[in-house]
């Protein structure tokens, strides 16, 4: 039986997380695999040492003294090495790091270095072997992940291993040069990892219990999830939930090893299960609820449409030769409706408009500015009836007009417009319905 670990950098960002972090691994022989982030912020106004290394490579690039700013980042590791009363000293990697940001040797191995650091003290802390990730993880020439050689290269190197610690968030290009993955990365590592040694559980250590069915800056103290899918996640997440980086439910799912969110400050709460598929039930028929603001709508009319081949093609090019993806797209027997996001049409829009009308010769196009979309998902809306009536009951009670209702063909989720206005009185309205109500 094999877990991998990952915690975040709030889960390290000072000597007494990294001792609660320790006792985590010792409570269970399982726990083998370790991925750590960066050290993260130690209080609200702190500053995540990634950010300080993109800082003071920044300065390293323009020629200017980067010192100070390095100065304080050996400053945050001595102080865990201090406190954690560890035998070690990290002159010769700093020494190193001094003359690769001199040679310019990138943001992307400026940025590593925070893992790499940290993986360097926990490995030591904990008496594990330590694994540079530019040795096991890859990318391609263009930067995409090289899923295949990593895994292959990764799980050889792991096979026998009783205990390794990978650092988070980067690997490296055929030229060896280090790459890192987009913020919040050592999501990704941790679930590569889990994938090449084919862990039994992907723990994701963080600083909250779990996954709320909404954000708690809407909702006061929302539920907590206990079990989400993959594929519930990814819509969730899609409209703005962001527990777990997107692309870390990739290696896991294709081996169907569940994720467990855990909080190393509350850590026997059993957190969130994020798995294949399950025969659990949501406690409150839907599993959670997300939106995002800052939509238009561009509601095309022309008579006849239904019946005309090719009309929505030549729409969609429209938005295609303007480089707009569109995000929904409700139709009508005479109508159809492109939802976009607002800050990405805002500056083509007559080029849009006018392409429409050139290729389509639509009788009537109109714009809606300042749409918010909520996304209701749940597994177990499938199956129970009435689900749509009552999260569309909620919102009539609470004043709030409906401009556009979508439901995915998985049935797993349907999709709300209003007016950014009342996005949060909605979200209000549908947890109250489904969760306050079952309380
Ligand atoms: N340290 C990186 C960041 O701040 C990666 C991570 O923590 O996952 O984005």
């Amino acid at each position: 039986m094999a877990k991998v670990v990952k915690f975040g950098g709030s889960s390290l960002a000072s000597a007494e997380q990294f001792e609660k972090v320790g006792s985590i691994i010792r409570a269970e022989k399982e726990r083998r695999f370790v991925v750590p982030s960066a050290p993260g912020k130690r209080f609200k106004e702190d500053t995540k040492v990634t950010d300080m290394l993109y800082e003071c490579y920044d300065l390293a690039e323009k020629g200017q003294d980067f010192s100070k700013v390095l100065t304080d980042i050996r400053s945050r590791y001595d102080e865990i090495i201090k406190g954690l009363k560890l035998d070690l000293s990290l002159d010769d990697e700093f020494k190193t790091i001094e003359k690769n940001f001199k040679e310019k040797a990138g943001k992307d191995y400026a940025a590593s270095r925070g893992e790499y650091l940290n993986g360097r003290v926990m490995a030591n802390y904990l008496g594990f072997e330590f694994i540079d990730a530019a040795e096991v993880i890859f990318f391609d020439e263009d930067g995409t992940f090289d899923a295949d050689k990593t895994n292959k290269i990764l799980s050889k190197r792991l096979e026998n291993m009783e205990n390794a610690v990978v650092p988070g968030f980067y690997g490296s290009l055929p030229d060896g040069k280090v790459k890192t993955f987009s913020r919040g990365g050592s999501d990704i590592t941790g679930s590569i990892v889990a994938k090449a040694i084919h862990a039994d559980v992907y723990e994701n250590w963080t600083d909250v219990s779990g996954i709320l069915v909404t954000d708690p800056r809407i909702i006061e103290n929302p539920q907590k999830i206990d079990t989400i899918t993959y594929l519930e996640l990814r819509e969730l997440a899609y409209m703005g939930f962001s527990v777990l980086h997107e692309d870390a439910i990739f290696p896991v799912r294709v081996e169907g090893i569940p994720i467990n969110i855990r909080n190393t400050n509350a850590p026997s709460d059993s957190g969130t299960w994020i798995v294949g598929s399950t025969a659990q039930k949501s406690k409150y028929t839907i599993t959670g609820i997300a939106g995002k603001k800052g939509f238009c709508s561009v509601n095309i009319e022309k008579d006849m449409m239904n019946s005309e081949i090719g009309f929505g093609r030549k729409v969609l090019q429209a938005f295609e030769e303007n480089n707009i993806s569109f995000e929904h797209l409700p139709s009508g027997i005479d109508t159809m409706t492109v939802f976009v996001h607002q800050d990405e049409f805002m500056d083509k829009e007559q080029k849009v408009i006018s392409a429409i009308q050139r290729m389509a010769k639509p009788d009537k196009i109109d714009i809606e500015a300042d749409l918010a979309l909520i996304a209701v998902v749940g597994r177990g809306m499938k199956s129970a009836r009435g689900t749509a009536a009552r999260i569309f009951s909620a919102l009539a009670h609470s004043h709030i007009n409906v401009r556009m209702i979508d439901q995915g063909s998985s049935e797993i989720n349907i999709i709300i417009g209003v007016t950014n206005s009342d996005f949060e009185e909605a979200i209000r309205a549908i947890y109250n319905i489904f969760v306050e109500t079952c309380l």
